[in-house]
């Protein structure tokens, strides 16, 4: 028999959930109560923060096994009559006719008994936690999040291409890259011999992929507007609680597009995609609400009403030395803003979303555009930041280096090897355009409209130092 899924039980969407319909539900039970001659069952499927009640009367075949048996985290398939509750907090619930169990959780072993966990304790059992409220709820999120990610970008006629995950290229600083081999390295050790990478899979060192923007210019200088939505890597040894080794990143690359175009569009995509999650998931993000920060709408209200504010990097740096406050790291023209700077501007100063611009070319990546005008206009580049509040830095972007000498010149002033980057040098040698693109971490917006203090926690199996389980 066709089951429902409980949130069209709840919702009454689907055509379900009407008071004296037959109906069969399956999950995981997360609570049991046992009154006289009844008992009550909470049953979740994932599908919605909040359970269905099932009422087993005592007339139920088997009553008495099946309350011993049934106990939290058995999964069963319940068949009945849709009542209306007379619980608070639930419009229905099933009257059971009949249950049947698919697999028992002995009450004696099951981590997940009905108590509060510590977050990090559930970390240690990723492969049960998503079975928890907290995070049904932020991978519901997550997912309404991708979802939202594609819908803003093939709206707009953007082609989504998927560049590659292992690069042979060393692009930018190889320090946090991960090596990619086919070599054994104990036999290599054994033997004593050095590495030959000439012999090795690609005929010479590889790595896993730290941003796919170099190839999404290629797809930009074909297709005017694509973006990227995969997996990055990134040798972090940084143990923070906003590093993964393994994250997810969003990189949309736009021909016949300036800075100004770029932080539009990064800002339209932020306000598109918090809508988008309040406006279907709000039970969950009532729960971030409620049980994780209390910031969370407050925040999340901000990134969809306000118009963002624009600085200029200077302007930022001129900000941050007149205030009061005291900051652990230097405020100085040419050095890079630290996590407590950005913090600052987007919830102390502005208290709003705050776009950052033209930064000093000495801290920003080769391929950003030099900025026209003055010598000391020259000294700064087409890049741009977006600040939010609870969070500081979300996006990185810029408009690139299209003119050829600049970029070469660029290039070996960094101390990097034009010849390393024929190709993409090629794309100003033939038919250059202006364009533009900016980067995402997805984890990063994820934790940012949940809430949630550590980036660990908003992806399924997260990968870090000294952690590589499930
Ligand atoms: P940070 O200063 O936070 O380390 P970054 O300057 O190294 O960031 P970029 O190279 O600009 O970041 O990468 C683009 C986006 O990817 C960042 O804005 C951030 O959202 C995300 N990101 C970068 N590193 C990580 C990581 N290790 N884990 C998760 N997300 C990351
Ligand atoms: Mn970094």
């Amino acid at each position: 028999m066709a089951s429902a899924r409980i949130i069209d039980l709840l919702r009454g969407t689907q055509g379900l959930g009407q008071i004296g319909d037959t109906c069969t539900v399956r999950g995981w039970v997360r609570t049991k109560r046992e009154g006289k001659g009844i008992a009550f069952l909470e049953l979740n499927d994932g599908s919605s923060l909040q359970g269905l009640q099932i009422v087993l009367p005592q007339t139920i075949d088997d009553y008495e096994a099946l309350i011993k048996q049934i106990n939290t985290g058995t999964s069963i398939e319940a068949t009945g009559l849709l009542v209306e509750s007379m619980g608070k907090g639930q419009k229905v619930e099933v009257q059971a006719t009949a249950i049947a169990v698919f697999g028992n959780a002995d009450p004696e072993t099951y981590p997940l008994q009905k108590k509060r966990h510590s977050i990090e304790f559930l970390r240690t059992i990723a492969h049960l936690r998503p079975r928890t409220n907290m995070f049904g709820a932020v991978f519901r999120v997550r997912n309404a999040c991708a979802y939202a990610v594609h819908q803003f970008f093939q709206e707009r006629g953007f082609i989504w291409v998927h560049t590659p995950i292992m690069t042979a290229s060393d692009c930018e600083g190889a320090g946090e890259m991960f090596g990619v081999t086919t070599f054994d390295l104990n036999e290599i050790a054994a033997a004593g011999k050095s590495v030959d990478f000439t012999e090795d899979f690609f005929g010479k060192p590889a790595f896993l992929t730290v941003s796919g923007q170099l190839e999404a210019e290629i797809m930009a200088t074909a297709f005017s507007n694509v973006y990227t939505f995969g997996p990055t890597f990134r040798a972090e040894n940084s143990n923070t609680s906003r590093h993964l080794a393994e994250f997810w990143m969003i990189e949309p690359e736009v021909a016949f597009c300036d800075l100004e175009g770029d932080a539009d569009l990064a800002e339209d995509f932020l306000k598109y995609i918090v809508k988008y999650v309040l406006e279907t998931c709000p039970e969950d993000m009532e729960f971030f609400q409620e049980r994780v920060n209390d910031q969370v709408m407050i925040n999340a209200r901000k990134i969809v009403d306000q118009q963002f504010e624009r600085i200029t990097y200077t302007e930022a740096i001129a900000i941050l030395e007149k205030c009061s406050k005291k900051f652990e790291f230097p405020v100085s023209w040419g050095l890079d803003l630290q996590s407590e700077h950005e913090r600052f501007l987007a919830e102390e100063h502005f208290q709003k979303p705050v776009i950052v611009m033209d930064y000093p070319l000495g801290i920003k990546a080769f391929y950003m555009r030099v900025n026209d005008g003055t010598a000391s206009d020259r000294q700064t580049v087409r890049a741009m930041d977006i600040l939010a509040p609870g969070v500081g830095e979300i996006i990185g972007g810029s408009q690139r280096e299209e003119r050829l000498d600049v970029l070469e010149a660029r290039i070996r002033s960094v101390g990097l090897n034009p010849e390393d980057y024929w190709w993409y040098l090629d794309l100003r040698r033939y038919g250059t355009v202006p364009h533009a693109g900016f980067g995402l971490g997805f984890e990063r917006l994820v934790q940012f409209i949940t809430g949630m203090g550590n980036i660990r926690d908003v992806i399924p199996f997260p990968r870090f130092p000294q952690s590589a389980e499930f």
